[in-house]
């Protein structure tokens, strides 16, 4: 079994009077820092000069600097920047004021995993990735919870590396939900294959297969959005909640007959074989060499690909349908809103 980690397995004395400066106030940003700071931890927040957030963080009571001030202040350096832009930042203001028995943090191991940062042996490197969105991380503190988070340490120069982890995954409220020892390269390899292969490549993918086959067959796209697109989240949550198991004991029988014969032919061996392709375009940077060359040309692709998705009739249906349940989005009109980046 693999070592969990919670409230009382970390101590948080050791961040006492350590210095944490959060770069960055997107997603993981404002939450990190918002429950840092609630959580009695020293902490400031580094921007860019003229950065729209710079007052979201101060009126939120958080002091900001720059980011180069930031991390020359700080005896912990918490990187929420954006992935592709994490190597130039830490080049230009991180790097040329890192000291020996400073530690610097992220919350995803890309620029470690694929060589793109490399801190001196003087540093500590850590990581606390907290598997869910930053509004969730924050969400979920203020209401006396948190979100499972793993932790790794790439480099532990002062032989406290883990238990700084560990006193920071405290601090943000993930000892509360659970905390799981990996390496850099288990969760930068894992990280990329869930979300490219069933969290938001597949399910999309799976979901507008769906809405078309019904569609170009003929019946409404109402109900075509309906039934792939809205139930989902309802089988969803029961697995959630209770497992594939929990799930299949709550819907009828003929759906989970449905379900047991129909669905291996739909993720079927050659569904599986590209899987595992996927995985390898991970596993040997492939993946990271083309995202990065794609940000670096200036994203062509990516914005086109990103615009045929917005054509796609499911969503003129779905944002009709959706407006007529204004209770299915309460609150949460737009993710980018709720995250406060
Ligand atoms: P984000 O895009 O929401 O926020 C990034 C922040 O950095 C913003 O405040 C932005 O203004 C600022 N920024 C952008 N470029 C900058 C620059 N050049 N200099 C200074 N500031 C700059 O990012 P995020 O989603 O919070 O991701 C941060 C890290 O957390 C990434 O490593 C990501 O992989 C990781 N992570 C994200 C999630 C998530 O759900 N969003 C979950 C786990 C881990
Ligand atoms: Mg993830």
């Amino acid at each position: 079994m693999a070592t969990m980690y919670y409230e009382h397995d970390a101590d948080p004395t050791v961040l006492e009077g350590r210095k944490v400066a959060v770069l960055g106030y997107g997603s993981q940003g404002h939450a990190h820092a918002l429950n840092l700071s609630d959580s009695g931890v020293d902490v400031v927040v580094g921007l860019r000069d003229g950065s729209a957030s710079a007052d979201k963080a101060s009126a939120a009571g958080l002091k900001v600097l720059s980011v180069a001030d930031a991390a020359s202040w700080a005896d912990v350096v918490t990187v929420l920047l954006p992935d592709t832009e994490q190597k130039a930042v830490y080049d230009d203001a991180i790097a040329p004021t890192l000291e020996p028995g400073q530690a610097i943090l992220f919350a995803h191991g890309f620029n470690i995993r694929y060589g793109r940062i490399t801190p001196p042996p003087s540093i500590d490197v850590v990581m606390v990735a907290p598997k869910g969105p930053g509004h969730l991380v924050r969400r979920t503190y203020t209401e006396g919870g948190g979100v499972p988070s793993l932790v790794a340490v790439h480099q532990d120069a002062s032989g406290t590396a883990h238990d700084l982890a560990l006193a920071y995954a405290h601090a943000i409220g993930a000892t509360r939900a659970g905390v799981l020892d990996t390496t850099f390269t288990e969760e930068t390899e894992t990280d990329l294959f869930g979300e490219q292969v069933v969290l938001c490549g597949g399910v999309t993918e799976l979901v507008r297969a769906g809405f078309d086959t019904l569609v170009d067959a003929g019946y409404q796209p109402e109900s075509a959005y309906f039934e792939c697109l809205h139930e989902l989240k309802l089988i969803v949550d029961l697995m959630y909640e209770q497992g594939i198991d929990g799930m299949r004991y709550s819907v009828s029988d003929t759906a989970e007959y449905g379900d047991v014969t129909r669905g291996p032919r739909i993720i079927n061996e050659a569904v599986r074989a590209e899987m595992r392709a996927v995985l390898e375009e991970i596993q040997d940077g492939r993946f990271a060499e083309e995202w990065i060359a794609e940000d670096r040309s200036g994203r062509d692709r990516f914005n086109l690909l990103r615009a045929k998705g917005s054509d796609h009739p499911i969503e003129a249906v779905g944002t009709r349908l959706r407006a007529m349940m204004p209770f299915v989005s309460e609150g949460r009109t737009k993710v980018q809103d709720a995250s406060g980046g």
